[in-house]
């Protein structure tokens, strides 16, 4: 038997998180600047890297996979990766094999998801509103991304809404995407906006954080909220709306408060495994893999050892208004 992976604080190692691409067809103002530059292809984990690296994981004790990006569906080939994952659902090693999404490839590729066997999708959407869809994510089109979200439900796969809650900019959609959702049988989860990409000037500026606990507060006032007791070992928080039946969560990713049951580890599409979302420590595992093409064992050992670092938790502080444990690294970089 392969020992399971365990840090050194005793939290379980279950889930990972691999970001596949650090291209996207978006250009989202808190995520990416206008003009990116992205990575030499050679730089990035292959298919068959990418393969290798998530089964090492899963014979390690993984259970729960989370393909992200940059956008993952706009990687080359990418259902072909989706459906090399399939055998480890069938055998019951992968609970869980899930993706984020921009949505706008969802037309194209709900289909072949749902068959490969995943069951769930969290799409990113932050307005309903056409316009404001358009100035946030600067190339993205709206009516294409719901018509992503109808062929993923058609398909048979539970979508999760996430949206960055920026004051100014959507806290007027509080009460319409929560409705819109409802109606569609959506849970929605709310992300506290990361200090990382460039203002619009006007109505989208970053440092107006609209804090989480308002936006409940307002919730509360339109409808019943209980707190879910349940945790995913991530930085969410759920309440269910009474009236609605739908589940709202809450990501304040910078809150120390999720840490001590942090159950995750992030792959960067380069092979650098992020040990915590907050802290610049990483480990390289592309050089043990691509270096030993016939054996996993180093591989093995080198995600052993960065387990081993993983930190108790990160330093960022929110309680003076700035944030100290300062994050240089984009979320597209380290798949949000
Ligand atoms: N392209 C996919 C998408 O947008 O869903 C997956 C990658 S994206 C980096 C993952 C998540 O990170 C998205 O839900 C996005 O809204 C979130 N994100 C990006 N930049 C952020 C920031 N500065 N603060 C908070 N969330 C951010
Ligand atoms: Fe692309 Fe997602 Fe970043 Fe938007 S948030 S630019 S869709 S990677």
């Amino acid at each position: 038997m392969t020992a399971p992976l365990i840090d050194p604080f005793q939290r379980p190692i279950s889930y990972l998180r691999v970001s596949v691409t650090d291209r996207c067809d978006f250009r989202c103002v808190y995520c990416m600047s206008e003009n990116m530059s992205f990575l030499p292809k050679k730089e990035l984990l292959t298919l068959e890297e990418l393969d290798r690296m998530c089964s090492t994981f899963i014979r390690l004790g993984v259970e729960k996979l989370r393909i992200t990006g940059g956008e993952p569906l706009v990687r080359r080939g990418i259902m072909e990766f989706f459906r090399s994952m399939t055998r480890h659902l069938e055998s019951g090693a992968l609970r869980e094999l899930t993706l984020t999404t921009n949505g706008s490839q969802l037309v194209k590729y709900a289909d072949d998801l749902a068959a490969a066997g995943v069951r769930r999708v969290n799409m990113s959407l932050d307005t309903l509103d056409e316009d404001k869809f358009a100035k946030v994510t600067r190339w993205g089109r709206l009516p294409q991304v719901l018509k992503g979200i109808d062929a993923a439900q058609r398909a048979g796969m539970r979508v999760k809404l996430n949206a960055v809650a920026v004051k100014g900019f959507n806290e007027d959609e509080l009460l319409t995407m929560t409705e819109w959702c409802a109606q569609r049988d959506m849970d929605l989860t709310w992300i506290e906006v990361m200090p990382m990409g460039e203002d619009i000037s006007g109505d989208f500026r970053l440092d107006q954080y609209w804090k989480l606990t308002d936006l409940r507060a307002q919730l509360a006032q339109h409808y019943t909220l209980t707190d879910l007791p349940e945790s995913t070992g991530g930085p969410a928080r759920y309440v269910r709306l009474e009236e609605t039946g739908q589940k709202i969560g809450f990501i304040t990713p910078l809150s120390h408060n999720f840490c001590e049951s942090c159950n995750r580890v992030r792959l960067t599409c380069t092979g650098e495994l992020y040990m915590c979302l907050g802290q610049e420590d990483m480990a390289d595992l592309r050089a043990p893999l691509r270096n030993n093409p016939d054996s996993d064992a180093p591989l093995e050992d080198a995600i052993r050892q960065a387990i081993n670092l993983k930190p108790k938790g990160h330093d960022f502080d929110y309680s003076r208004q700035k944030v100290d444990g300062t994050m240089t690294r984009h979320m597209s970089h380290t798949g949000g």
